[in-house]
């Protein structure tokens, strides 16, 4: 406790590289690759320097650095979900017009769609 008094500690970049370590370790269990293993011994040292370091400001900024680098990358998959969820029940067309994404109920048949945004029709089999 008090050792960790004013040091960093955990933040997004090191549980990613935490996480990352220990995928390595399991990994190198079965192909014993010297290589692997030296990437995860300088993971795990880059890991400790920043979980105990006191430059906060800069540990702070790397992390910054790291979530705005990820989020786009995250916000990606997450729509990916959304849209496979969304297939279950519905299909989604593209507005021809205004390329607006546009929601029909599955199994309808062949189905006049008004686009919402520019009341453009367009007819696709639902
Ligand atoms: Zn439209």
């Amino acid at each position: 406790m008090q050792f960790m008094q004013g040091r960093y500690g955990i933040d997004s970049l090191n549980r990613v590289i935490t996480w990352f370590v220990f995928g390595i370790i399991i990994v190198n269990l079965f192909i014993r690759s010297g290589t692997l293993n030296l990437i995860s011994l300088l993971l795990l040292i880059y890991l400790y320097f920043r979980m105990f370091s006191r430059n906060y400001t800069k540990r702070y900024q790397e992390n910054q650095w790291f979530v705005s680098k990820v989020s786009p990358i995250q916000r990606f998959f997450q729509r990916q979900k959304n849209h496979a969820i969304q297939r279950r029940s519905y299909r989604l067309y593209k507005c021809p017009k205004c390329k607006q994404m546009v929601r029909v109920p599955k199994g309808k048949g062949r189905i006049a769609i008004c686009c919402p945004k520019c009341r453009e029709e367009f007819v696709r089999r639902s």
